[in-house]
């Protein structure tokens, strides 16, 4: 099945791009790109073409941290929003209400939010483990959707005094569900779905899980995901409970390598910096949720600079609250202006490296995915770029990350199969979605809970 895209710009990846240009897809997988005008022959040789004349073409963005349960959380606010008091009084509590079907339908939610937003792959951080097929839910709405997904099945062992969680484990039975997990995951939806374990924070998971963990993923092979110094109070539990940083804390457990990505990182030192360069791990920035929580910015540039990969998420809709990845993207930029007070140090050419490039890295797909190139997987979106934001800016590349939007989003690809037609999602109804969200919702959460205390 041959499928040429021709007539309009193609951003090729961060670096390049071209105001005319044609895009050959062959069973899924990219296998040429050219400048200018698609040939007789190449058009001839098509199956189906794609006219892109007032659009661009552009590589589906990779979404690297989520936890898409929080669909059916956002907006939740009845007391301060620091990271610590909105898990426990927020989100922990309607996390109990959460019935295995909302697990599907949140994550269905989340998911069409993602592929509006011109994202392709999505790097699911899911740790509500109440009823035991949860992830099992999770999963099934990545396949059902037809959206690329590494999902990370977290783990939690310690319990914090005064907070309700349903969501405990032991060590044994977490490392169980992992690997059932993965056995019954990895590679599922002709390899769209891959599985991996992550631990859910330093102050979440006991010094024996992470032991355990670290000699499971080398065991396995498989990649691990942590959130890592999100907040000062954290890094304090950290260092009065363990004695040590989180990254050196990581570290000793056997944790951090060239498959790990470490989520957030707003409050690690210069050393730390130079470890996980060293370790060769990604980070992962959600400024928006930083921002939303205010955990603060993280040292993005200082990072780069270093040569770590570096890779961009929207983190989960209750803290962000919506999974817009143009808005995430910009921010990482914005962010980091804010922080070094110097515009030059991030570009647009920055951003776009990191959600391509950076989150390709994440999810183990480098060469793979974030790029328009022969070989990459047909993960494509086009966006309409007939509007004075982009007519008036120096590139594509530039509107995308400073003017863009979800509603430019036109269609969407994955494994070159269509899956959002004129911003329509195919493999969802969004009507039925809405409602179905909005009876679960007002069912989970009692409003006269949110009432805000004056
Ligand atoms: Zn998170």
């Amino acid at each position: 099945m041959r499928t040429v895209f021709s007539g309009g710009a193609v951003i090729i990846d961060a670096h390049a791009e071209v105001p005319s240009g044609f895009v050959v897809v062959d069973d899924g997988v990219i296998t040429d790109v050219g400048d200018g005008e698609a040939t007789h022959d190449i058009l001839s040789s098509a199956d189906r073409t794609v006219d892109t004349t007032g659009r661009l073409v552009m590589p589906g963005f990779i979404n690297a941290h989520c936890h898409l349960f929080q669909s059916m959380l956002r907006g939740l606010n009845k007391t301060t929003q620091c990271l610590e008091d909105w898990l426990a009084n927020d989100i922990a509590p309607y996390t109990a209400r959460l019935q295995p079907a909302d697990l599907y339908l949140a994550a269905t939610a989340g998911l069409l939010e993602n592929l509006r937003s011109g994202v392709t792959t999505v790097l699911e951080n899911q740790y509500v483990h109440h009823h035991p097929d949860n992830t099992d839910r999770v999963a099934r709405a990545f396949r059902d959707i037809g959206i690329r997904g590494l999902i990370a099945r977290g783990g939690v062992d310690v319990k914090v005094p005064g907070v309700p969680n349903p969501r405990l484990e032991t060590v044994d039975g977490f490392l169980d569900n992992v690997a059932r997990f993965v056995s019954d995951w990895d590679g599922a939806a002709n390899g769209r779905i891959r599985c991996e374990a992550a631990i859910q924070t330093t102050w979440l998971a006991s010094g024996e899980l992470c032991d355990r963990v670290g000699g499971f993923i080398a065991d396995n092979r498989i990649g691990l995901h942590a959130h890592c110094a999100e907040t000062r109070t954290s890094v304090a539990s950290t260092i009065a409970g363990h004695g040590r940083r989180e990254v050196p804390y990581f570290r000793d457990h056997g944790l951090i390598g060239p498959g790990t990505q470490l989520v957030h990182c707003v409050w690690i030192d210069p050393e730390e910096c130079e470890l996980i360069a060293e370790l060769g791990a990604t980070v992962v920035t959600c400024p928006t949720s930083n921002a939303y929580l205010a955990s603060g910015p993280a040292p993005v540039s200082d990072l780069r600079a270093l040569g770590v990969p570096v890779a961009i998420g929207c983190d989960g809709p209750g803290s962000n609250n919506g999974q817009n990845m143009f808005e995430a993207i910009k921010w990482s930029v914005l962010s980091d202006r804010l922080r070094t007070l110097d515009a030059g140090r991030l570009s647009e050419v920055d951003a776009l490296d990191m959600a391509w490039r950076g989150g390709a890295r994440a999810v183990g797909m480098e060469g793979r995915l974030g790029a328009v190139r022969a070989g990459h997987l047909a993960d494509l979106v086009t966006l309409d770029v007939e509007s004075p934001g982009y007519s008036g800016s120096s590139t594509l590349r530039r509107a995308v990350v400073f003017t863009g939007s979800p509603a430019d989003v036109r269609d969407v690809w994955v494994d070159g199969i269509q899956v959002v037609r004129d911003s329509e999602v195919l493999t969802a109804d969004r009507h039925d979605i809405h409602h179905e969200m909005r009876a679960r919702r007002a069912a989970i959460v009692n409003f006269d809970d949110l009432a805000v205390t004056p």
